[in-house]
């Protein structure tokens, strides 16, 4: 037996089935038994995949209606009061969904991956009770079709880590309560078989900010791995380096300890006390997170390095994580370069070459095997020398740029754009986005696949510009957009119009519950063939005598949500897309375009887990949001946009990025967390939204008044910009309208009193 594994497997299908039958369920054109039917298929055909490739260690329980967090407290019985008359399905979806008594649980995105998961909210008089039912059952399912698989669960301390308490307290204190549920559920699970292996999953274990958890290590792992003598525990962590807690865990009883090795090399460190525990080591050295083929002739090189320290008999080949992350089969994609085709490997094409690369460390070479890894050796040799990537023109362009930042001092320039721009304080704008109706994706799906031609899309999105224009102006709006209506994507419409960029036709990755999203991949250098955006603003420009706002996304938020070339390091590509955006702005400017918002929704989620790493990510990014921006004259105002509202430990990195203006999402927060504006002095100006647009419901003006107000204790007038939070394009309009109207209204009053 070939000695591999994988972490676990995506869960929505080739074909997104579960995405399907879900919704379908949802709404109310199916029963939970089709949905209960799709699944079983999807579970027998993944599991098949991964055995027909020949892997040896195949999860079940990887699998989700909605997310593994939910399932988790669903098993510990951590169910919020609200939801207490509800069961079965029905709970579950209105954990997850909200129903028409409860509002939903919150979702956060999972460590730094654009996963997101459900957040338990627990309490001190929750009364946990174990419900195995959904483990057992998988576990049985697998069984029943002759595969033997391993459990996974989350471990005790991410699910606390990722818990919020209702009173603010410590979710830690609670682990006295949760670990005899999970000890019951172990001693479940060694009913199920003489020897069964269970994989915990602990990529809290890899996060400076919750070290503190490792005095609870020791205990918790030495308890769980007595309970039975039939169960061997992996340990499993993931994105980064788990050194601290490798270090307590190899003084437990646990079997084995499952390491990143790719985003965290520091793991190495740790083989010496691995190999003195005698534990066996799950290698994660095949890319979970990307979508690259494997370069095998330096994974081999990897596992020498790591068979050096720890005896070859105690390895066992892994992704680096779960392949969740990544797309379903290259084999729908037919519209790719071969070329590019075959320098990619999606969840499918990795369990193929995890399972050749154990061969090969273990030198069971077949024929065929043999074969395959020429080829790979092959692709990745082209790969390295393609006229596809490498472009020198582009590589000395960015190399040799100059101009890293703006003319000017803030202070400086904010005095010259506000002669020019001459708005009131309190000046009313939105972010940028206005909804997008069916009619608007209709229009540019119908352009896409030639249903319709250039002119006819033009005056479809035309018109919607100037309907958005109206309204605006009607409204009373001070700074306008254009309401992006050519745009499905932030990140996607500009890779669309950049070089270098790939696009699949079927690469959906699980986003959240049955949502799924197909990031672009970056292949090669990145240019700017023609301006992206120009002939837009000016057309909306041209329509009304207010100013027009310019919209891009920045640098760090195209990297971030895209999956990005691995021959490169990310903050070289990163400029290069600074440099081609530095261009777009130029453009713009020169174009009459006085304002220009450059979004970088992902800058937060794309900090390091390490504390050691921030500073290198905050040069970089900073360097490239400035870079991208350093064309504008003093007289254009930049603007950016982020979706967050906690900003305490980046403030002066924000600062940093020079903006003139940045809006940010807070409605949610009132003006508490503003509160560090003030605290630091921060001199720029701020949008802090004034409503939150995450619900239908229509802000009434008073409330709106008060929010106002609330900002007004904590920053002056002349520096708050008033706009709602972000995302207007997911509204309808007859929600955003009279929304959009009440804050405009809100801000006349405000104004009369101040
Ligand atoms: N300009 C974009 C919009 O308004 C920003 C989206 C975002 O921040 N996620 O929709
Ligand atoms: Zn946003």
């Amino acid at each position: 037996m070939s000695k591999n594994y994988i972490v676990g497997f995506p869960r929505i299908g080739e074909q997104r089935e579960l995405k399907k039958t879900l919704e379908s369920f949802w709404a109310k054109n199916s029963s939970f038994d089709e949905v209960k039917k799709v699944a079983s298929e999807l579970k027998k055909r993944h599991w098949l995949y991964q055995k027909d490739a020949g892997i040896e260690y195949i999860s079940s329980n990887d699998f989700s209606l909605y997310d593994n967090m939910l399932d988790m407290i669903v098993t510990l019985g951590a169910t919020p009061k609200r939801f207490k008359n509800l069961e079965n399905e029905e709970l579950y979806f209105a954990m997850a969904r909200g129903d028409k008594s409860a509002v939903a649980m919150e979702m956060t995105k999972w460590f730094n991956t654009n996963y997101h998961y459900i957040v338990p909210e627990l309490s001190p008089e929750d009364e946990y009770k174990l419900n195995a039912s959904k483990i057992i059952d998988e576990y049985n399912e697998a069984k029943a079709l002759g595969i033997k698989t391993k459990i996974n669960i989350i471990g005790p301390l991410t699910f606390l880590g990722l818990s919020k308490r209702i009173d603010g307290k410590d979710t830690y204190e609670l682990l006295e309560s949760i670990l005899p549920i999970y000890k019951e559920l172990l001693k479940e699970i060694s009913k199920l078989d003489t020897d069964i292996t269970v994989q915990i999953d602990e990529p809290i274990f890899v996060k400076d900010s919750e070290l503190r958890i490792l005095k609870f290590i020791k205990n918790t792992y030495t308890e769980l791995a007595n309970v039975s003598e039939n169960i061997k525990i992996v340990v499993c962590t993931y994105f980064e380096h788990s050194i601290e807690a490798t270090e307590i865990l190899v003084d437990t009883p646990i079997w084995a300890i499952g390491l990143d090795f790719l985003y965290g090399d520091e793991n190495i460190k740790s083989l010496d006390l691995i190999n003195k525990s005698g534990k066996k080591l799950i290698a994660g050295v095949v890319d979970g997170r990307n979508i690259w083929k494997n370069n095998i002739s330096k994974t081999i090189s990897l596992l020498d390095l790591i068979s050096k320290k720890v005896d070859k008999k105690n390895i066992i080949i892994s992704s680096s994580c779960s392949l969740l992350h990544i797309p379903f089969s290259l084999k729908y994609e037919k519209n790719l370069d071969t070329d590019i085709k075959n320098w990619l490997s999606f969840a499918v094409e990795k369990l193929d070459e995890i399972s050749l690369i154990s061969k090969l460390f273990l030198g069971k070479l077949d024929e065929n095997a043999k074969e395959k890894i020429k080829l790979n050796k092959k692709a990745n040799e082209d790969r390295k020398t393609s006229t596809l990537i490498h472009d020198k023109e582009i590589q000395n362009k960015v190399a040799n740029i100059t101009k890293l930042q703006r003319d000017g001092k803030y202070e400086d320039r904010i005095k010259i754009q506000k002669e020019i721009l001459a708005y009131s304080d309190l000046v009313t704008t939105t972010i940028g986005s206005f909804p997008q109706t069916p009619e608007i994706r209709k229009a540019r799906k119908d352009f896409k696949s030639g249903d319709i031609n250039t002119l006819e899309y033009e005056k479809q999105m035309k018109n919607y510009i100037d309907e958005c224009i109206k309204f605006q102006e009607e409204c009373g709006i001070e700074v306008l957009v254009h309401g992006e209506p050519e745009r499905n994507d932030m990140v996607e419409y500009f890779g669309e119009q950049l070089k270098g960029y790939g696009f699949t036709q079927n690469g959906w990755v699980q986003s959240y519950g049955s949502r799924c999203v197909k990031p672009p991949f970056i292949f090669g250098d990145i240019s700017r063939p023609n301006p992206m955006t120009v002939n837009w603003m000016s057309y909306a420009a041209s329509k009304s005598d207010k100013i027009m706002k310019g919209m891009l996304t920045g640098p760090v938020t195209i990297l971030n949500w895209s999956f990005v070339r691995d021959d490169k390091p990310k903050d070289e590509v990163s400029k290069q897309i600074a440099v081609a955006l530095s261009d777009e702005i130029d453009d713009l400017q020169n174009a009459g375009i006085k304002i220009i918002q450059v979004d970088e929704a992902a800058f937060k989620e794309g900090y390091p887990l390490r504390d050691a790493k921030i500073k290198i990510y905050e040069k970089w990014a900073v360097r490239d949001f400035k870079i991208a921006v350093s064309k504008a004259k003093e007289q254009t105002q930049i603007h950016t946009h982020m979706c967050y509202s906690e900003f305490n430990d980046i403030i002066e990195t924000i600062e940093n990025m020079d903006a003139d203006v940045i809006s940010i999402e807070t409605a949610r927060s009132g003006n508490e967390l503003l509160k560090i504006f003030k605290q630091t002095g921060y001199k720029q100006e701020v949008g802090p939204g004034v409503y939150d647009i995450h619900s239908p419901r229509i802000p009434t003006v008073e409330e709106i008044v008060k929010q106002i107000e609330l900002l007004l204790e904590v920053l002056p007038c002349k520096q708050l910009w008033i706009n709602p939070d972000c995302g207007l394009k997911t509204r309808k309009w007859e929600e955003v309208k009279p929304s959009l109207e009440n804050m405009v209204k809100a801000v006349k009053i405000v104004r009369e009193n101040i």
